[in-house]
């Protein structure tokens, strides 16, 4: 999964994925950056998170 690195102002291929579900319902992936070490994040098109369902957490409207 590439992300854009703030730091280092470019896309990274993001290390130690994972995945979590935002406030606003959306699926969100989370890394490192595997130059620099920021943390970066990324909001999944719908297709994405489709393959990679966050399981848990009762929907709150
Ligand atoms: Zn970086």
């Amino acid at each position: 999964m590439q992300g854009y690195c703030v730091k280092c102002k470019a896309t990274r291929e993001m290390k130690n994925l994972t995945y979590t579900k935002a406030s606003n319902g959306r699926t969100m992936a989370k890394g490192t950056c595997p130059v620099c070490g920021t943390k970066m994040n990324k909001f999944l098109s719908k297709e994405e998170a489709d393959k990679h369902p966050v399981g848990g957490g009762a929907k709150k409207k």
